[in-house]
């Protein structure tokens, strides 16, 4: 039977979460279009993950080059191209959008180049004018950087802009505590960037284990960075010379720096999309309101992935996206799971974490026992660099299941995945300690905490 509509499904929005949906949907014989009005790939492809990730390893250069001379390397004098790396990682971001371009042409998605806004519970406009119909509309637009409003708070810039900038800074401001604030301070720092993080509160990283930001704070501060905290912004001059003059009301004195990154938290880009038209609720910040199923409170709209800010990370969008699409098109209901996601910062060192910390812990069950292990892995020791990682455990006492895994040194990230394994599989404590270790690596420490 022809459908009424002019396509099944039109997803808003090329990032991660609606290219997924799109060609799962597809795949699954719905009739799709997809509007992207800017790139194919979105935030992690285009201004986030992918770029930043590239950066950090730029980055992390600068501690091998040193420390190869410590393994009897003689590295002579090395300098820093910045031009060469923006330009490599600028096509290698374009390589990638072609590649996820081909993935939609190859899956039978139409893709619409324009911005599309919502003018009911089955219809959208595009901006040339056009109007489609179809039978469900996906509203995947994702968040954008949330911008502070203060005199001169135009001087300042985003992570959408530090891909492309024409030059290191030789002194960079950084507003905010987060994530994206420490990834660009360990990047820059090691650029040899004289980096200052701003933040309003005393606190990096909130919703990190204590103990493992105070120990990125400690190891920041120790490398050279700068630190402003209980800093609100009062204005920012640009002076003679086109630098910039960061007031801060935490009595200190006036901040001068070359460039000033605002890194507070990113909000839904529902504004100006049309919702309101088809009955969509919002959250006061703008995110679209959505069910279980991801059903907005217009049945025929879903949303999901960063619009709807329930957890802002790549991976997590990608799946709402799949059971959306499996779930609506493929006859395959399901949920997604939000409980025991990991999560990584690519600080200097990074850090990962999965499940509860210690003070959830605390806060939520009954009894709780935490194991560390504090210690400066080899590589640093013979390198001489006294920069010491930490790892913990949280148990619950009760049921002796791990709940926490939490740490900070040199791959963190990339044992944590691992390691998230048997946190998502409620495995004990004492299935760590049945494990031997596998020496001589930094991850053995995970089996031999006691
Ligand atoms: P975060 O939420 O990580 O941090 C925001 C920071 O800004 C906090 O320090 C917060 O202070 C401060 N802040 C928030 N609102 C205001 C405000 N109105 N005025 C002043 N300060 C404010 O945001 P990011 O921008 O760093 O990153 C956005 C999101 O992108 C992250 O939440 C994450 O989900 C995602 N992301 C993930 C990455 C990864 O997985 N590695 C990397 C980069 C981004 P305080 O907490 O002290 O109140």
């Amino acid at each position: 039977m022809a459908s009424q509509f002019d396509y099944d499904l039109f997803v808003i929005g090329g990032g991660s979460g609606g290219v997924r949906a799109a060609r799962v949907a597809s795949a699954h014989g719905a009739r799709v279009a997809m509007a992207e009005e800017h790139r194919v790939g979105g935030t992690c492809i285009i201004r986030g993950c992918v770029p930043k990730k590239l950066l950090v390893y730029g980055a992390h250069f600068a501690e091998d080059i040193a420390d190869a001379r410590r393994f009897g390397w003689n590295v002579p004098k090395a300098d820093f191209n910045w031009e060469v790396l923006r330009d490599n990682v600028l096509a290698e971001v374009a390589r990638i959008e072609v590649v996820y371009q081909g993935i939609l042409d190859n899956n039978k998605v139409e893709t619409i180049h324009q911005r599309a806004t919502v003018t009911g519970p089955n219809e959208v406009q595009l901006a040339d004018g056009t109007r489609v119909t179809a039978g469900k509309i996906l509203i995947a637009v994702g968040a954008w950087p949330y911008i502070p409003d203060f005199e001169g708070a135009e001087h300042g810039i985003t992570s959408n802009e530090v891909f492309h900038l024409a030059e290191v800074p030789k002194r960079l401001a950084i507003a905010g505590g987060g994530y994206i604030a420490n990834e660009f301070a360990g990047i820059f720092h090691h650029f040899g960037t004289d980096v200052t993080i701003i933040n309003r509160s005393d606190r990096i990283l909130r919703h990190y284990d204590a103990q493992i930001r105070d120990r990125l704070l400690q190891i920041s501060i120790m490398a050279g960075m700068k630190f402003r905290f209980n800093a609100p912004f009062e204005r920012v001059e640009k002076v003679g010379d086109g630098s910039l003059r960061i007031h801060l009301g935490d009595g200190g004195d006036p901040l001068e720096a070359d460039a000033l990154i605002y890194a507070l938290g990113r909000v839904p880009k529902t504004p100006g999309l049309g919702l309101e038209t088809a009955g969509v609720d919002l959250a006061r910040n703008g995110a679209v309101l959505v069910n279980a199923d991801n059903q907005t409170t217009c049945p025929s709209i879903y949303a999901i992935g960063d619009v709807t800010d329930r957890v802002q990370l790549t991976p997590v969008a990608i799946r709402e996206g799949q059971v959306f699409a499996d779930s609506i098109f493929g006859d395959k209901p399901g949920r997604v799971d939000y409980e025991d996601i990991p999560s990584a910062v690519f600080s200097h060192p990074p850090i990962g974490g999965v499940g509860m910390t210690e003070s959830e812990a605390r806060n939520r069950l009954g009894s709780v026992r935490c194991y560390t292990s504090d210690f400066r892995p080899m590589k640093n020791v013979l390198a001489g660099r006294n920069e010491r990682a930490l790892y913990k455990l949280v148990v619950n006492g009760e049921t002796e299941e791990v709940v926490g895994i939490h740490m900070i040194g040199p791959d963190a990230p990339e044992i944590l995945q691992a390691a998230a394994i048997a946190v998502k599989a409620r495995l004990k404590k004492s299935q760590f300690d049945a494990v031997v270790a596998l020496h001589p690596t930094m991850a053995e420490e995970l089996v031999l905490m006691r």
